[in-house]
């Protein structure tokens, strides 16, 4: 996993602000077009999109700290992923045309969709069946991707088919400055449709909703991303499909916690059962675990190994039961039991 807080060059406790101002700052000197490399580029981006997002943020914090203990993490961002996010953020003008000019060529990449699935802690323990209901993009059968009803395309009479327009700017200052932009018209591709599809309104694509059935075994790895190959969005130029990327939420527990990857509980024991040690089975989120108490037991909490999140373990702090209501001749019993261990 990237670190972030390095390529944004700011610190672990950086406010918002600041993490704006620097963003601002390093994708104007790293953009492609003013000399800088593009893969460098898509890390500034991604590291804004993590860093700017107090939510993801959180988790990415938490996941750095696993990440010194061994675990490693990815957050993936495709370039549809970051495309969407950037749309709705506004930067200065200037900024906002270099980053979606950043996108609009980047056709290469594979379209993932990422969708996030929550479950809850019982359907990690005992596995479960999870129907996802999404959208993707297709490509349209009428026109075969073209956008065009004949399956022909045009020059763009907007940009005279170079996908780019000029704009000029600064007449009165007695300076030019000339900006390249992408041709909305064709939407930098040159071309646009003879005869506009009425399948897909020219696009080339229809959306198209998907069913998808995820079995989740017991015991899963719910920091795992889930990849279900070729179900992300079809492009309709490549013909290729990106790959559905599903990414695990564990919903909050109203008994127990997680920490790393860890599951932290409390167990309720009756005094007795310390003292004199007990076998029984415990049923933890309806998996039937045995347990074994020691006789004269004294730790604060049980460990049982391998039963957290995958690689993680199940501690149960101890809570003693409360005895409400003494018979006489348990009051009896126990005071005779008082007696023989002053005595011994
Ligand atoms: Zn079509
Ligand atoms: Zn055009």
């Amino acid at each position: 996993m990237e670190d972030y807080y390095q390529i944004l060059g700011v610190p672990e406790n950086a406010s918002e602000e600041e993490i704006k101002k620097k963003f601002r700052e390093l994708a104007k000197k790293y953009h492609p077009d003013m000399g800088g490399d593009p893969e460098k580029f898509k890390k500034i981006l991604e590291a804004y999109r993590v860093l700017s997002d107090k939510k993801l943020r959180a988790e990415y914090d938490k996941k750095r700290k696993m990440m010194k203990e061994g675990f490693s993490f990815e957050f993936p961002f495709g370039f549809e992923d970051l495309h969407s996010f950037f749309r709705n953020q506004t930067f200065d003008d200037l900024l906002s045309d270099l980053i979606e000019e950043f996108f609009s060529f980047a056709p290469e990449e594979k379209r993932d969709i990422i969708l996030d699935l929550e479950v809850d802690l019982s359907e990690i323990v005992r596995g479960a069946r999870k129907i996802i209901n999404y959208k993707r993009k297709t490509i349209c059968n009428i026109c075969k991707g073209t956008g065009s009803e004949s399956g022909k395309l045009i020059k763009c009479p907007v940009c005279d088919g170079r996908g780019k327009v000029i704009s000029r700017s600064g007449f009165f200052t007695g300076f030019i400055f000339e900006t390249t932009k992408t041709c909305k018209n064709c939407n930098g591709k040159g071309q646009i449709p003879e005869i506009i599809c009425k399948n897909c309104q020219g696009r080339g694509y229809v959306i198209k909703e998907e069913v998808v059935n995820i079995d989740l075994p017991p015991h899963f790895d719910p920091y795992e991303l889930i990849k279900i190959p070729l179900l992300g969005d079809q492009d309709p130029v490549t013909k290729k499909s990106g790959d559905l990327i599903v990414r695990i939420r564990i919903k909050p527990h109203p008994r127990f916690k997680i920490r790393g990857r860890d599951i932290i509980g409390e167990i309720e024991l009756n005094l007795i059962d310390l003292i004199l040690g007990k076998e029984f089975i415990l049923d933890f989120l309806g998996e039937k675990i045995p347990l074994k108490i020691p006789e004269g037991f004294s730790g604060e909490y049980i460990k049982i190994l391998g039963k957290g999140l995958k690689g993680g373990d199940l501690i149960l702090k101890i809570k003693i039961k409360p005895i409400k209501r003494l018979s006489p001749k348990a009051k009896k019993l126990l005071e005779e039991l008082r007696k023989e261990l002053e005595e011994n």
